[in-house]
């Protein structure tokens, strides 16, 4: 029988989630619910020293804005599967239990070497000119452990409380297969592998030991990751296969890693490509470091959602705008990529533009208005929606409205030099005067109805500049359509702020 699909996401409260992270989170999510089944978060944090406060809070905030809810897990309710912090799992004895198992099959062992006799080895191989240094079948044999100890020496030292660590024993010289999803069939030699720690002498298991016995007492059916996880992958097949689990274990899935904008490796959470690499603003208190976040540079999650779903992932065709729904309903993982997928600021923000462009000029307008407030701005909402309107073709984000277009609340008081001093001649003066008369006169104040002005006018004054004009009035070199800026600002605005400029143009 098929099993329930279940999948999860697995952080570690390290630190902040970055956008790699949350493509992760989102891949499951949506594998998980095209299938009907469940999307689960667990927290990883069986490395205490690597703990950051916040982390897991910031991890739970950012699924949320990006609406990846798991139904189950740590902040989101619990399920039959509780509790879902490593952490706390460990007072449930179950890696205890099996990293147990594993010894008693002769899967695992002891180990007692010190940290000063793990380096002292490492220095030796390395003097040996080992190209990869490990803890593995030929480097045990000269170490403290079960292996090389008598079975009373290791007895002694467990009463003893000699601090150690339960280690894989991996054979030497065998070939692991396993299947990924995303690359197909992958084959390794065991010698690549090393004897991975799996549970240290206060109870609290690795990674290695631990996302194993809750992949398999949470039912889950496919393990999705990151690429950084592959190489560890074959001694995590060893661990099942020791456990009689082997033909039970979640398909396995590797992520494609995300590249710099430029292809040249890793995208870093420190990338100076201009955009954020988190979703939300972190601030790491160990560090001192702090990060913008997406949704404080205003973007919509569900572009930004949108644009992680095609990094390293496609429907097939060439469809880039896809909502969630949509998103669920095409996802497959037979349609991600092996390879990198490069970060794009400029399509991100493009994706920004197009959710901005879904949205009302009505909802645009409710959100510009917090930022009219804090500026003073005084306007009635039916001049703002109209603003939204016409401003948002200019746009990627609606935090940019109120400075693309400060001089629909505010008349200017200066005038793009550049245009000027390129347009403005000794006839500008009359020119123009003659034509804001024509403008005052009309009592049609509409795009057609000043369009018509425009063409009458320029018949009895010769050509006039259009975008002197806009100088004029707005004081900018660059706008919306003159005539519906104009018809916005209203007959009497304009023609005031038009001999406003020409008193003070020379
Ligand atoms: N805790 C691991 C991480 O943060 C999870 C890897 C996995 O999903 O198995 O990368």
């Amino acid at each position: 029988m098929e099993k329930r699909v279940r999948l999860r996401f697995a952080p570690s409260p390290t630190g902040g989630l970055h956008m790699g992270g949350v493509r992760t989170a989102l891949f499951n999510y949506l594998f998980a619910k095209k299938h009907g089944g469940d999307f689960i978060l667990r927290i990883e944090d069986t490395d205490q020293t690597r703990y950051v406060n916040g982390a897991e809070e910031y991890i739970i905030n950012a699924l949320k804005w990006c609406g990846i809810e798991p139904n189950e897990g740590v902040g989101f309710g619990d399920g039959p599967h509780k509790p879902y912090r490593q952490s706390e799992r460990k007072e449930l004895g179950i890696y205890k239990k099996y990293a147990d198992k594993l010894l008693e099959g002769g899967h695992a062992y002891y180990a007692f070497d010190t940290a000063e006799e793990l380096d002292a080895m490492r220095k030796r191989l390395e003097a040996a000119k080992v190209a990869a240094p490990q803890y593995n079948s030929v480097s045990r044999q000269n170490m403290r452990n079960s292996l090389t100890l008598s079975e009373d020496e290791v007895k002694k030292m467990l009463e003893d409380g000699t601090p150690y660590v339960i280690r894989l024993k991996v054979p030497r010289n065998e070939e692991i297969r396993f299947h990924d999803v995303i690359r197909g069939w992958v084959v390794v030699n065991s010698s690549q592998v090393d004897d991975k720690v799996l549970l240290k002498s206060d109870g609290m298991p690795t990674y290695h030991l631990a996302h194993i016995v809750d992949d398999i007492e949470m039912q889950i059916s496919h393990a999705v990751r990151g690429e950084e996880w592959l190489p560890s992958a074959p001694a995590h097949i060893l661990i099942y296969r020791y456990l009689g689990l082997e033909a039970d274990m979640p398909k396995l899935a590797h992520l494609p890693l995300i590249l710099r904008p430029d292809g040249q490796g890793k995208l870093s959470k420190r990338d100076k490509s201009g955009l954020p690499m988190f979703p939300l603003d972190w601030h790491d208190e160990r560090t001192g470091e702090s990060y913008v976040g997406y949704r404080e540079s205003g973007f919509f999650p569900e572009a930004f959602v949108n644009m992680l779903a095609l990094l390293g992932w496609n429907p097939g065709d060439n469809r880039e705008i896809m909502e969630k729904a949509e998103l669920i309903e095409n996802f497959s993982f037979e349609r991600v990529n092996k390879s990198g997928a490069k970060f794009d600021p400029d399509k991100t923000k493009w994706f920004n533009q197009q959710y901005l462009r879904k949205h009302t000029d009505e909802e645009l307008a409710n959100a510009l208005m917090p930022t009219l407030e804090k500026n003073n701005v005084k306007a009635d909402k039916k001049f703002v929606v109209e603003f939204c309107r016409l401003i948002k073709e200019k746009a990627h984000f609606i935090n940019e409205f109120y400075d693309l277009g400060t001089y629909f609340f505010t008349a200017p008081t200066t005038w793009d030099e550049k245009v000027i001093t390129k347009k403005w001649n000794d006839t500008s003066k009359v020119t123009y005067t003659k034509l804001n008369k024509k403008l005052a006169a009309t009592s049609d104040w509409t795009h057609t109805g000043i369009q018509k002005i425009f063409d009458d006018a320029g018949v009895e004054l010769g050509k006039l500049d259009m975008q002197l004009v806009r100088v004029l009035v707005s004081g900018v070199a660059g706008g919306p359509q003159l005539f519906d800026m104009m018809a916005l600002l209203g007959k009497e605005e304009c023609t005031k702020r038009i001999s406003t400029a020409l008193n003070a143009l020379k």
